[in-house]
């Protein structure tokens, strides 16, 4: 018997928000849904694993994938390249596997046309000021990418409204509870009968 397909979710927010505080325990919970492992160009940041946090490629592999349509959606991001790799999330779609998409709001557009099935979920931070404290305790990054990260965040903040549903991560709990909410929401939605 043929296994309905999973749903697409495609999960966003600038960068310090806090997503993967919010999906990691959504992800342990729930078994059949599963993250994408995107391909990316930038370097891998200390403990960052080839394979399992991101494949980390050369501009060429990239660009290869790009000429060989085996990107669902690529953007570049403060001077890098991420892609989704398309065989992998079909894979995991026929399998009835729930994919997860932690992309940028430029690849995310991308998906809404190409993928309408797709459900698209923005994680807002409470205030800006909010964001820029939170980018800076965590400290993984040089001042100027840093800012770099930050005006692109005003421009995907601008964007959340382009998304399904919005979940505002002034309390993590909360944040969490409404991931579960959504996800539940969106199965019962009629694209996904
Ligand atoms: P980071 O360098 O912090 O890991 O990621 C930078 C941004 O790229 C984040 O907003 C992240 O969600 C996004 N990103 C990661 N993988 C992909 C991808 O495959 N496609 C797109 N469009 N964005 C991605």
């Amino acid at each position: 018997m043929m296994n309905k397909p999973g749903m697409l979710v495609v999960y966003s927010g600038p960068s310090g928000v806090g997503k993967g505080t919010i999906l990691g325990p959504f992800l342990n919970d729930h078994p059949n849904a599963v993250l994408s492992v995107s391909v990316t160009t930038r370097q891998p940041r200390p403990g960052e694993i080839d394979g399992v946090h991101y494949s980390f490629i050369t501009k060429d592999e990239f660009q290869h994938l790009i000429d060989t349509d085996g990107l669902l959606e690529y953007a570049q991001y403060s001077g890098n390249y991420y892609g989704t790799p398309k065989a992998a999330v079909d894979k995991m779609r026929a399998q009835g596997k729930d994919v997860f998409l932690e992309i940028e709001v430029q690849g995310a557009m991308k998906i809404k046309k190409s993928c309408p099935e797709a459900v698209l979920v923005f994680i807002l931070p409470p205030t800006y000021e909010s964001l820029k404290e939170r980018l800076l305790c965590r400290g993984t990054e040089t001042k100027e990418i840093m800012e770099a990260r930050l005006n692109t965040a005003k421009f995907e903040l601008a964007q959340a409204k382009e998304y399904d549903y919005i979940i505002i991560n002034d309390d993590v709990g909360r944040a969490r509870k409404q991931l579960c909410a959504v996800v539940e929401a969106a199965k019962c939605e009629t694209r996904y009968m």
